[in-house]
């Protein structure tokens, strides 16, 4: 028996992939079999079919962090045939075969069960960056953050991250500001929930260690000079999430937002995140995201369109979400 998959395999310095007629023997050992229905392109992904991140630790690999789909087999306790179940990264894409593949074979401890009103597709549109948006919103939450509080900023809000956050956000009643590099795109930040629209360059320069306090708190998806002036700006007890990457890696601030602001630098990993964690986080999204956003935040693309949306991620020109229909 063979399926379809995108598997990635090392070429020189990079990585190539291609769509290829894949095995099922070759799938490696796990205790559920899951009928792929859709994956999806998140920023990881592009760093992994680009080859220089060090994600993929294998090679050839079928790519792909995440996955949903409907379990064809299972000697997993908990897990029955027929279940509708999301996995989000843990191994995927890295040691283990991923996403991007009709078929998957893997630890029945990674998957969550799809919350009911959540179709397949709807939990690949949602993905690990929406995942990771419900990260930041449970810790805002855990730090006090109530709509009450004030402004919460979301930077990179054209992203997958930020567009679900501006999203979830703006129905649990908060006053969002989105910042993004790409203004002319504020019509759609508008739509899905933001107050107000920043220009991106007057975050991502180097800034004072602290300023005017406008923020209650901050989901950050960008990093480097970014999150220091978010930090710096940050009012009295605010809590400011800090799950990504797109602007570097750096965090070029000072310690007066801590101890003069109290503020709570909380970071986000959704990578190995307890289950009860992931499990809270889906039960959340499935009551809190408005499905009619989450649709427009979304497109849909095959598995030979992979690595071109990937390599487009890294620029910066997605926007939203994009669902990969496997089959
Ligand atoms: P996207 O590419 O969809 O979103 C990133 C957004 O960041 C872009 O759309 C853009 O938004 C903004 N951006 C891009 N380049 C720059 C730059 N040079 N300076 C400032 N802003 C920039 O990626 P995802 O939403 O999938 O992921 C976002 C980040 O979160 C990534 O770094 C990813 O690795 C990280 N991540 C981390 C997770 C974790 O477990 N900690 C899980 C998921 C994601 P705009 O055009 O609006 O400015």
């Amino acid at each position: 028996m063979t399926f379809k998959a995108l598997v990635a395999s090392k070429s020189g310095d990079g990585v190539s992939a291609g769509v290829v007629d894949f095995d099922e023997n070759d799938l490696m050992p796990g205790d559920v079999t899951v009928a792929v229905e859709y994956s999806t392109v998140n920023y990881k992904d592009g760093l992994a079919l680009g080859g220089k991140s060090g994600i993929i630790q294998k090679y050839p690999l079928i790519a792909g962090i995440d996955l949903s789909g409907t379990v064809e087999a299972s000697t997993c306790p908990g897990i029955e045939v027929g279940d509708r179940v999301v996995a989000n990264s843990w191994g995927l894409s890295q040691t283990h075969h991923g996403g991007y593949a009709q078929k998957a074979r893997l630890s029945g401890d990674w998957l969550v069960k799809i919350p009911a009103p959540l179709s397949t597709k709807d939990a690949m549109a949602i993905g690990t960056a929406g995942y990771t948006a419900m990260l930041c919103i449970l810790a805002l939450e855990h730090g006090g953050i109530a709509p009450d509080r004030g402004d919460i900023l979301v930077t990179g809000a054209n992203g997958g991250v930020g567009s679900i956050a501006v999203a979830l956000l703006s129905d649990l009643g908060y006053r969002v500001v989105a910042s993004t590099g790409r203004l002319e795109e504020s019509d759609y930040l508008r739509e899905l929930g933001a107050a107000e629209v920043i220009d991106r360059r007057t975050l991502s320069e180097p800034g004072k260690p602290v300023a005017g306090e406008r923020w209650a708190g901050a989901v950050d998806s960008v990093g480097s000079h970014t999150l220091a002036n978010v930090l710096a700006q940050t009012g009295y007890r605010g809590v400011v999430t800090a799950c990504g990457l797109a602007q570097g890696l750096d965090l070029p601030g000072s310690v007066l937002p801590f101890i003069l602001r109290n503020v709570t630098l909380a970071g986000i990993d959704s990578v190995n995140a307890p289950q009860a964690v992931r499990v809270e986080a889906w039960s959340r999204l499935a009551r809190d995201l408005d499905l009619g956003k989450l649709a427009r935040t979304t497109r849909m693309i095959g598995l030979a369109d992979v690595p071109e949306v990937a390599a487009q991620i890294l620029e910066g020109k997605v926007q939203g979400r994009t669902v990969v229909d496997v089959n």
